[in-house]
């Protein structure tokens, strides 16, 4: 796969090197601190080169509710990412037509980077329960290593437990982040209900959220 075609930054151009790029997937609907804390604690503890930011195009998991537009959700990506120099909104996930799979992202990148270039697929810790559940989720394991983002005080035992049942040799790197009981859910509830988002996500993204009337009614 041609990475500029898809628009990909470069990575790797050193073969001496070993380079190390951050995944954080999600349906950004809205991005919110949550999103954006999770991704730079794990950017600094794995001392990741960057850290692409992948809303999905049709995501697998919500095929039950309306999502905003592709066009929206990454937009608001590109706001909230644009000042960190380490971040990098992708349009990849949304130019696809179809449900986006992860593996399937994986084995793009895989095939778009040089061998030099590890993947690192980050999620927060309701993600990583349940991995083993995931389409193909031994690929995913094969491609990546997984970086799991827990709150101070949240029990890693039973997301241990259960890839360990599973079988699958999956490399889960377990990082504790500043509690943040922040979610998109939450952020279209109270906009909805006309109730305050400020400093649940960015200046920028509230104003995208007010000037284009989202989830509003
Ligand atoms: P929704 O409420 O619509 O499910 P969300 O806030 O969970 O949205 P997603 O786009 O579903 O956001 O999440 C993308 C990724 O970010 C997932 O890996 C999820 O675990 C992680 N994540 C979401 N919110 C937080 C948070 N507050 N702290 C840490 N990680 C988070
Ligand atoms: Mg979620």
């Amino acid at each position: 796969m041609d990475r500029s075609a898809s628009q990909l930054p470069e990575l790797g151009q050193d073969p001496g090197r070993e380079y190390r790029l951050g995944i954080m997937g999600g349906t950004f609907d809205p991005i919110h601190y949550g999103h954006l804390v999770t991704a730079e604690q794990a950017r600094e503890a794995l001392a990741l080169d960057l850290v692409l930011f992948m809303p999905a195009g049709s995501p697998a998991f919500k095929q039950d509710r309306e999502v905003t537009s592709p066009e929206d959700r990454y937009a608001m990506t590109v706001l909230a990412t644009a000042a960190n120099p380490s971040f990098y909104a992708s349009r990849f996930e949304i130019d696809r037509l179809g449900v986006t799979y992860t593996v399937d992202t994986l084995k793009a990148l895989r095939s778009a980077y040089p061998e030099n270039v590890h993947l690192y697929f980050i999620t927060g810790a309701d993600a990583i329960i349940d991995i083993v559940t995931w389409h193909d989720a031994a690929e995913i394991a094969s491609l990546a290593t997984l970086i799991a983002a827990t709150r101070p005080g949240y029990d890693i035992r039973q997301a241990q437990a259960r890839i360990a049942a599973s079988g699958i040799d999956f490399d889960v790197r377990y990082i504790q982040i500043p509690a943040l009981a922040i979610s998109s859910t939450n952020i279209r509830d109270r906009v909805r209900l006309g109730k305050s988002v400020r400093y649940l996500t960015s200046e920028s993204v509230m104003g995208y959220i007010n000037k284009n009337r989202l989830y509003h009614m």
